[in-house]
């Protein structure tokens, strides 16, 4: 039973490797990030509202998450366990899916820390192109990245349930380093 939490800076290689990791475990990949644009493309009132959020690199409302996350995390094919890729963001999403976890009975979650410095994910970011990777967003991102959801990884560290993996190598390499240490 696997279930992971991927944290790290955008442009650290979180959802490439959380998308390969999840297909070779055969777990649900889910990514909050990809679920809002889903939303955003089909106009519901969830992509309406995290729009204007998203464009701007800010986070979108922690409620409006959570209750997507709270939604997903009760389908059934969640049983085999899940990879969540950019949730939590927020001391207070963490606090959120902790007791959400112990609620539905999925606990026993390990997060991994997937880091890689500035410069790399500021040019990763760049090379992508999606609709918020301009160089103005991307700095603000970081920003709320290490005000927000950095301190995540201390929050994780004191419950004992932090992994490391160095993002700044090759996709490869990150991968081989992920798988051992999810199994160590
Ligand atoms: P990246 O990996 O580049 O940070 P994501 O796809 O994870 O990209 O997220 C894109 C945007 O979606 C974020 O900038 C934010 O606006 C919104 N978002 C995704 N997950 C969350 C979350 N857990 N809380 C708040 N906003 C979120």
């Amino acid at each position: 039973m696997t279930r992971l939490i991927f944290l790290g800076p955008p442009g650290a290689g979180k959802g490439t490797q959380a998308k390969s990791l999840a297909e070779f475990l055969h777990i649900p990949h889910i990514s909050t990030g990809d679920i809002l644009r889903q939303a955003i493309l089909d106009q519901t009132n969830l992509g309406l509202k995290a729009q204007s959020y998203m464009d701007k690199g800010d986070l979108v409302p922690d409620q409006l998450v959570e209750d997507m996350v709270k939604e997903r995390l009760n389908k059934a094919d969640t049983e085999a366990g899940w990879i969540l890729d950019g949730f939590p963001r927020t001391v207070a999403q963490a606090i959120f899916l902790g007791e959400l976890l112990v609620n539905i009975s999925q606990g026993q979650e390990k997060v991994v820390n997937l880091d890689a410095p500035d410069e790399v994910v500021i040019a990763r970011l760049l090379d992508r192109g999606r609709k918020d990777d301009t160089e103005a967003v991307i700095r603000h991102r970081l920003e709320v990245y290490r005000q927000d959801t950095a301190p995540l990884i201390k929050y994780y560290g004191n419950l004992h349930k932090l992994l490391t993996v160095n993002g700044n190598q090759s996709q490869e390499e990150v991968t081989t380093e992920l798988k051992n240490v999810i199994v160590a």
